[in-house]
């Protein structure tokens, strides 16, 4: 399984090699990126790539992008516990999923933290309703930053159901009898 940095240099490269064929295409008139779609992507990829690699699941311990992350890190340690390495966080569709929500629900709690501390505190207000021409690019960079970790470790995009599958055959009553040798 690579190592962070690894999996930081193929996303980067798949990146370069992305762009530079987005830029060729739209130069030919094939292809028409706004510059702020290009900016979200680009945001959201690499948001994905540094900041919510599916190794956080072991950010229980030292992991690069927990580390990038600061000391805000060790908000990441509870999300570490809560799955395990290569589980449903490693899985094709869900897993980047588990990672925005376990984010969405560390703003919420610091929103409402920061409120209660401070009353009279604004904060920026999300723009209702948010367009698909914004949400897209952002969730095929994060998306794309995510399956290409999954790729580098040799993770099949079945691998939740398989992973599904075998839990259910491991359900009790299920389970065959474990031979056991005993040693006295
Ligand atoms: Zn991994």
């Amino acid at each position: 399984m690579p190592s962070g940095r690894v999996h930081n240099l193929i996303n980067i490269a798949a990146y370069s090699v992305l762009a530079a064929g987005a830029l060729i295409l739209s130069r030919q008139d094939l292809l028409t990126i706004t510059p702020a779609q290009a900016l979200n992507f680009t945001l959201a990829f690499a948001a994905g790539t540094f900041l919510l690699s599916p190794d956080l699941d072991l950010a229980e311990g030292r992991v690069d992008s927990k580390r990038h992350w600061g000391i805000l890190g060790v908000l990441w340690v509870p999300y570490g516990r809560m799955f395990r390495h290569r589980g449903l966080s490693h899985t094709w569709v869900l897993g980047p999923l588990t990672r925005l929500a376990y984010l969405a629900v560390l703003i919420t709690l610091i929103v409402g933290l920061l409120r209660t501390a401070v009353p009279t505190l604004t904060l920026p207000d999300i723009p209702q309703p948010i367009s698909l021409k914004f949400a897209v690019p952002i969730m095929l960079g994060y998306y794309l930053s995510q399956w290409l970790h999954l790729i580098a470790d040799g993770v099949r995009p079945d691998h939740g159901l398989r992973h599904t599958a075998r839990k259910l055959r491991r359900m009790p009553g299920r389970r065959r009898p474990r031979a056991r040798s005993r040693s006295h």
